[in-house]
């Protein structure tokens, strides 16, 4: 079972010990599932700053920056990550409209 923990406000959890960041996660899961016993292994990895951590206002602020961009630079589209979600296939949609919208800006 894969965990991951931590989010904006809370990144001080990257710092624990491995230890207690086993603690809280054995906490987390036995309060949601019926564990009861200790898991065989665990493996702690630490992914600093790794994922975009959108706050409030972030997709107002995204879509004000992508109109900013369209006037100064008609031809340049942002996707990723950063901008319209995180997962994988968030990124592989945001690529292909990026690249679809551009396609049209060239058919004019
Ligand atoms: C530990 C971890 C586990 C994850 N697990 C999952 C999962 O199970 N399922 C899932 O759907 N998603 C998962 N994700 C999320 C997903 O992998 C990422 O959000 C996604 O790959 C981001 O894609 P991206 O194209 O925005 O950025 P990236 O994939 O980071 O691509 C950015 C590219 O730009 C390049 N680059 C950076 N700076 C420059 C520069 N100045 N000049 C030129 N090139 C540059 C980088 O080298 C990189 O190739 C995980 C992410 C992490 C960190």
């Amino acid at each position: 079972m894969r965990t991951y923990i931590g989010r904006v406000g809370d990144e001080a959890v990257v710092d624990l010990a491995d230890h207690e960041i086993e603690k809280i996660v054995l906490a987390d899961l036995r309060k949601t599932m019926q564990i009861e016993g200790n898991p065989d292994f665990t493996v702690v990895s630490r992914w600093k700053q790794a994922m975009p951590q959108y706050v409030v206002g972030h997709k107002k602020r995204v879509d004000e920056a992508r109109r900013e961009l369209g006037k100064e630079f008609p031809m340049v589209g942002v996707a990723g990550s950063s901008f319209g979600g995180f997962d994988l296939p968030d990124c592989v949609e945001q690529g292909k409209a990026a690249a679809h919208e551009l396609f049209e800006r060239l058919q004019v």
